[in-house]
């Protein structure tokens, strides 16, 4: 819709201007750090940093309704860098130009409520929000569009030349980053390291695809994530995993698209997210806090980080009822069907530390939980829910498997609804679901296929025929004819149909 449509009181607050004054914050010691220069840790003390909005007190002038009415309104518009995540800009990245925005269709992902027998299955009432609709099929390119667009702000403002963006992934931030990268070449160019033998083909299809330089390294993700750490330290790069705090700035759009989907009344609402490295339930997590400093939700909705029993150090570390007695330990990880969360040693742990206790604070008791799923129940859920019309990846399956515990823990009740983070898309995963359909899980993961969850094709060729269609050699004529008649009735016994009488006039 055009500007001049849109009702009046409105038009002043549709197209964003540029605003806010955003510093990084360092968890550790609190030093404010100018945004002007790309930084990860802390200079003086190594710890990781947030991104903060020091004229935050300024979106609070603007009424709660009107915030929701321009949200709403936005909807309409039809200017790319704001069909994206930057509907949100002023929560997002207010600093950044909306020219400077790079827009390749993330975000307002779709929220697809499970059907009645698959919510009776799990016990509750709840949505998959599908994260693999994302451009490069996962929740990552929330965070590396913002990642993306404000570097892209730094080179057109001249601070920056050229830039070589790394990163460490599972599989889906380099995908994400590659392809962010590969629409900003020449200027930026991207390198990325991946654990070898442990990401998928599909993830790793991807980054080649994109043309990024791609790296593979012995180990598990851990490993990876402490040479691009090294490399980012000792070497002029941008270092593009979710230590980076632009990019949870960006995923911070998941929360506030879901609170706009149910017409900002978070009332019995529950989320449920998988937790790898951590980033993206910080992003949840802070995303809900920003809209309801602003008033634009009046409660905060619970949110439950799940993770496998094979790689569950946040889990671990809240085992222990008392802030006080809890320690972090980094885990040795097993292999996990939940890979792109197969992570020991999560980067953004302070983080969460910080956030989980001033969101339980804000919302006036305990509103953070973590659960513990077993790799079974990760696949037989993932499978269970794509049975039933969803496209779930693994780790999807896991959110699942972690409601169904929650509810039996008490932690979910009878009239919460729950929205489910479907982290990609789940074609990424699919040598997953192959394993399980073969029977050939090595013993590590601890997965008993079920058979009733199996999938097979099976070669229809019927055995009187002497003659079928190569793609070298076509039938024709008699042949053509006999051999579709006959694979059709084969077809037809083995799905047991009854022939159809034919009516003649
Ligand atoms: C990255 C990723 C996760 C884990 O997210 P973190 O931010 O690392 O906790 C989960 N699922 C998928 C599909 C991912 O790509
Ligand atoms: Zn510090």
């Amino acid at each position: 819709m055009k500007i001049e449509n849109f009702p009046e009181h409105i038009r002043q607050y549709l197209i964003p201007k540029v605003s806010g004054h955003v510093v990084y914050r360092c968890l550790g010691c609190s030093t404010e750090y100018d945004i002007s220069r790309l930084l990860y840790t802390c200079p003086g003390c190594g710890s990781i940093l947030l991104l903060e909005d020091l004229d935050f007190d300024r979106l609070k002038k603007v009424p709660a309704d009107t915030w929701r009415r321009i949200f709403d309104y936005r909807r309409a518009l039809n200017i790319p860098s704001m069909k994206g995540i930057y509907r949100y800009h002023e929560f997002i990245g207010p600093v950044i130009p909306l020219d400077a925005v790079i827009y390749l269709g993330e975000g307002h992902t779709a929220m697809v409520e499970a059907n009645p027998h698959l919510e009776e299955l799990a016990g509750a009432r709840f949505y998959f929000k599908n994260e693999g609709q994302n451009p490069s099929a996962s929740f990552k390119d929330r965070g590396m569009a913002s990642a993306l667009s404000y570097i892209n702000f730094l080179l057109r403002s001249g601070k920056l030349a050229d830039v070589l963006a790394v990163c460490a992934s599972t599989g889906d931030t380099s995908a994400a980053a590659a392809l962010y990268a590969a629409y900003l070449q020449p200027k930026v160019k991207s390198a990325v390291l991946l654990p070898h033998k442990k990401v998928t083909p599909q993830q790793l299809a991807q980054p080649l695809g994109s043309g990024a330089i791609v790296f593979e390294i012995p180990g598990v993700f851990d490993d990876s994530m402490k040479v691009v750490e090294a490399l980012s330290e000792q070497y002029n790069v941008a270092l593009l995993n979710s230590k980076n705090a632009w990019r949870i700035l960006g995923q911070e759009s998941y929360s506030y698209e879901i609170a706009q989907d149910f017409d900002f009344d978070m009332n019995h609402k529950a989320m449920v997210a998988p937790i790898g490295n951590a980033g993206n339930i910080t992003a949840i997590i802070s995303g809900f806090l920003k809209f309801f400093e602003a008033g634009i939700i009046d409660r905060l909705p619970k949110i439950i980080g799940v993770q496998s029993t094979h790689a569950d150090p946040v889990y671990r570390y809240y085992l222990e009822p008392e802030p006080e007695k809890r320690k972090f330990v980094p885990v040795k990880v097993r292999p996990s069907v939940a890979q792109a969360a197969m992570i020991g040693n999560p980067v953004s742990m302070p983080r969460v530390i910080q956030l989980v206790e001033t969101y339980n604070e804000k919302a006036g008791g305990q509103a953070v939980f973590f659960a513990e799923v077993e790799e079974q129940a990760i696949m037989d859920w993932q499978l269970t829910a794509n049975r039933n019309g969803h496209i779930a990846c693994t780790q999807g399956g896991e959110t699942l498997a972690g409601l169904v515990e929650a509810k039996k823990r008490g932690i979910v009740s009878e009239d919460d609804v729950v929205v489910l983070d479907a982290t990609a898309h789940a074609l990424k995963f699919a040598d997953f679901q192959a394993m399980y359909f073969e029977d050939r899980f090595p013993p590590e993961f601890e997965i008993t296929p079920r058979q009733s969850l199996q999938n097979a094709p099976s070669l229809v060729r019927p055995k009187d025929l002497d003659l079928v269609p190569t793609p070298e050699k076509p039938l024709e004529g008699k042949d053509l004819d006999r051999f579709v008649q006959r694979t059709a009735e084969e077809i037809a016994k083995k799905l047991g149909l009854s022939r159809r009488d034919l009516v003649r006039i």
